[in-house]
């Protein structure tokens, strides 16, 4: 009875072939959702799902303060001419100019700095005096934010440090503070800033290099800019921070003001307060940076990220 009704199905009635065709859809919907506990391949999910990623560990920040900031001034700067620094302290501080300083010298006494564990601001400033073509130091106030212009004397006749590649760099600025008893008040005691000057073998135009801070306490980490996204203003911008947070290596929170209100490039709703490391793009919202394993703006793996701005601006 029942072959005959199947029969008479199969010859006469398309609901045979729905009810078939609807058969192995039911199948196959069971095993993609996995209701059979086999484990089928799913290809309808997609990599950047929130839901498959794990967040990205938030790096450890100590927030401490830098009393010291230095940029270029205005103009062009050259060997001959001089060039114009702007310090901007919160105390008042001493700016020794090393000019021709021996990149041999300044990494020793980066290491001796750090093998003593105790800061002297004699013994750094002694140590690439020394090691150093020419140098002079000047008097900087907190209060007036003055440029000071530095240069070689000309009898000194000194138009190059020598041709690539080279054992000098052309200028080092370091800022310790004025009165030794502050040095107990910041975490930071003393910054390095290496200048390039240009000069007749090696004319490209005068800029920051690099920026150490030293630490109390032996420790030597270099400053480096965050790279905001908003306006496509990706910009190592020299640094004025009041606060700079410090991990094993410290990055530099100077486009944080600039930056406050920037939008999310991902939700464009939330403000950017998120940075992401190691490439240093601040682009992302606290919600929004659980759900990425690339950075979005250069799609470098993202190992860490922290906090932007103090833990109160949360
Ligand atoms: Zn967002
Ligand atoms: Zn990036």
């Amino acid at each position: 009875m029942a072959a005959v009704f199947l029969v008479t199905l199969y010859e006469y009635s398309p609901l045979f072939y729905i009810a078939v065709v609807s058969l192995c859809f039911l199948v196959t919907a069971a095993m993609v959702l996995g209701w059979f506990g086999v484990d089928v391949p799913v290809i309808l999910r997609s990599s950047d799902d929130g839901e498959s990623i794990t967040p990205t560990p938030e790096k450890h920040m100590v927030q401490v303060t830098n009393p010291f900031a230095l940029d270029l001034g205005f103009g062009s700067g050259c060997v001959t001419g001089g060039v114009a620094l702007k310090p901007g302290c919160l105390e008042p501080c001493i700016l020794s100019c090393f000019w021709g300083c021996e990149i041999r010298a300044l990494q020793g006494a980066l290491q001796t700095h750090q093998s003593r564990q105790c800061f002297s601001s004699s013994l750094l400033l002694d140590a690439l005096k020394q090691r150093s073509l020419f140098s002079h130091s000047f008097h900087v106030s907190c209060v007036d934010r003055q440029e000071q212009h530095t240069v070689i004397p000309a009898h000194l006749g000194i138009t190059d440090f020598g041709s690539l590649p080279r054992e000098h760099y052309p200028l080092v600025a370091v800022l310790t503070l004025a009165e030794t008893e502050a040095e107990n008040t910041y975490d930071i005691v003393a910054s390095v800033t290496v200048v390039h000057v240009p000069d007749d073998k090696y004319n490209l135009s005068a800029r920051i290099l690099f920026q150490y801070l030293l630490t109390s306490l032996g420790s030597v980490y270099e400053l480096k800019p965050l790279f905001m996204s908003a306006d496509g203003a990706a910009e190592p911008a020299p640094p004025d921070p009041p606060h700079s947070d410090r991990p094993d290596e410290p990055d530099e929170e100077d486009s944080w003001s600039e930056g406050r209100g920037r939008d999310c490039v991902v939700c464009q709703n939330a403000a950017v307060n998120r940075v992401l490391l190691p490439c240093r793009h601040a682009c992302v919202c606290d919600s929004c940076v659980s759900r990425f394993q690339h950075c979005p703006i250069c799609r470098a793996f993202v190992l860490e990220s922290f906090v932007l701005g103090t833990p109160s601006d949360r």
